[in-house]
């Protein structure tokens, strides 16, 4: 497969040194940096060469329930809740300053974590980062309850108030724009977290938390908790403690974490999981310009990304310029060191998914479909995966219906519209779709009716701050950024007083 399907590669030379020191490998807990109780660390892994990068303090049962403890705390004595909503978001502005100002510093720390390319994570992730933070800085000194006369002998005030303790497990595929999605709305209520980062990725959120104690955070109103899903991910989902929680993974662990926190104290969850969203190009598509948009709707973040274009649908009018042009696009991605200028895709985060994307592409082999690019890992270290697509994908095949989370891109046809909607809804998932069309009747014909979240139209992955996101059937429930966010970080209270003699009884 390597001889027949090479991909334009830069060299798996000697790997760049990171421009950057790690400095913290603790959990920050109560405003310090401290050792896990046990005393045990985990080693985070450079996916580059599979080293060592550092050893990170282990947070189990006892380490996530002193963090309750310190957020409860924080949350029941103040000031962070009852500070004036002005101050709390001038800490937030002052936080997303401190970002700004790290900016390199911090993209570096997410490459060699994760291995995205580092001019993605220093021109568009980080900025992204002091962006929603800000957005909801600006929402702190915002937030209305309502006034009602009810049956005109009671005034009536709907209060929103912080839920309190939340508690919040993220991914690893978006370090830290996951936290933002999280800590951001959370903060802005009132509420204080207790964060725990992805097993693969515990740096940068250490980094980036100790800046938000240097503008002014309080001790205790955000801990962070590196360390492992059954032991830190679960003890978070049961504890008592923790009044609200939201989750960003996988279905499978999504469906745990729910009934965890169901078994427990029935705390409300919010939940953002997995996709495989259709993308789909109508006959009268610029084929050009939609090769483009697929080839990165599917192989940006190495292709792990959970609203990933993952089912590229194509009409059959246009199906084979399309396919002969997505090939030679996959062939010319430019694989490498994510630290080198010009490389698009770096390795995948670790051996486990590495091994999980190369098991989908033999299962793609087998079952029938077409091998035009890649196929085969690239290079001879490290996780990474030549680009890959095939063609004469069925939607019964495995790779049509599994969330792949790598560089494969699996290109379908269809006739007409009425089918291709059918075949775009028929999947467990609805997190998003892309249409690629210039006909304004298809675009909203396909946009009413199909079952995802988000709907990008003659675009894809565009990401803003005030923009909503989540997904429809087992992709999630409820939305995270946007105004959408704060109602998952507060808490609804009616408080009725008699009105004596209103003046209109
Ligand atoms: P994962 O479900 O394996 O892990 C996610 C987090 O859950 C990690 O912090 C992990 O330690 C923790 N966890 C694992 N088992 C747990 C348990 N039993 N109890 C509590 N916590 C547990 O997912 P992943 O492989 O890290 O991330 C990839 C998945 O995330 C993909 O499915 C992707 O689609 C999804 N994702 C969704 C969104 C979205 O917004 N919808 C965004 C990014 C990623």
């Amino acid at each position: 497969i390597r001889r027949l399907f090479g991909t334009s590669a830069v060299a798996a030379e000697e790997p760049i040194t990171p421009p950057v020191e790690v400095k913290h490998t603790q959990l920050l807990i109560n405003g310090k940096f401290v050792d896990s109780a046990s005393g045990k660390t985990f080693p985070t892994l450079d996916p580059r060469t599979g080293e060592v990068i550092a050893h990170v303090a282990e947070g189990e049962a006892e380490d996530i329930n002193r963090a309750v403890i310190a957020a409860r705390k924080a949350f029941d004595e103040g000031p962070w809740p009852k500070m004036s909503p002005y101050k709390r978001s001038m800490i937030l502005y002052r936080f997303a300053d401190l970002i700004e100002k790290h900016n390199d510093e911090i993209a570096a720390l997410e490459t060699w974590d994760n291995g995205k390319p580092y001019q993605q994570a220093v021109s568009v992730e980080i900025p992204m980062l002091a962006r929603l933070i800000r957005y909801y800085a600006g929402w702190a000194d915002k937030i209305h309850g309502l006034t009602a006369q009810a049956d005109g002998a009671h005034h009536v005030q709907v209060l929103h108030e912080p839920y309190g303790v939340a508690g919040q497990i993220i991914p690893w595929n978006f370090p830290l724009l996951m936290f933002a999605w999280k800590v951001g709305p959370a903060l802005a209520c009132g509420n204080t977290i207790v964060l725990k980062t992805a097993e693969q990725t515990p740096l940068s959120a250490l980094y980036v938390a100790r800046l938000a104690l240097e503008a002014g955070l309080p001790p205790g109103v955000l801990n962070v908790v590196s360390g492992f899903g059954p032991t830190a991910g679960a003890s978070l989902a049961t504890h008592m403690d923790v009044d609200k929680l939201a989750f960003t993974g996988s279905t499978d662990t999504g469906k745990i974490v729910l009934e965890l926190a169901a078994r427990s104290n029935l705390k409300p969850v919010t939940l953002e999981l997995g996709g495989k969203s259709p993308f789909i190009v109508c006959e009268d598509a610029d084929v050009d310009k939609a090769v483009e948009m697929a080839h990165f709707a599917l192989f940006f973040n190495q292709g792990q990304c959970c609203c990933a274009g993952s089912r590229t649908f194509v009409h059959e009018k246009v199906y084979d310029e399309f396919l002969e042009k997505s090939k030679a696009r996959a062939l010319r991605r430019v694989v490498g060191d994510p630290f080198k200028k010009g490389v698009e895709q770096g390795p995948q985060i670790d051996e486990e998914q590495f091994n999980k994307i190369m098991h989908y592409i033999r299962s793609g082999l087998d079952s029938g479909a077409t091998l035009e690019a890649g196929g085969d890992r690239f290079g001879t270290k490290g996780y990474y995966i030549q680009p890959t697509v095939f063609s004469d994908v069925k939607d019964d095949m495995l790779i049509a219906k599994d969330e792949i989370f790598g560089p494969v891109q699996s290109i379908l046809k269809f006739k007409d519209l009425d089918e291709v909607v059918r075949r775009a809804n028929a999947t467990r998932y609805g997190l998003a779709a892309g249409i690629f069309t210039n006909n304004l009747d298809t675009a909203n014909t396909l946009t009413r009716a199909l079952r995802q979240g988000t709907i990008w139209i003659n675009c894809f992955d565009v990401f803003d701050a005030a923009i909503p996101f989540g997904g429809f059937k087992m992709s999630g429930q409820g939305r995270e950024k946007g105004i959408h966010s704060l109602r998952n970080y507060l808490q609804v209270k009616a408080v009725v007083t008699p009105l004596k003699n209103p003046a209109w009884l």
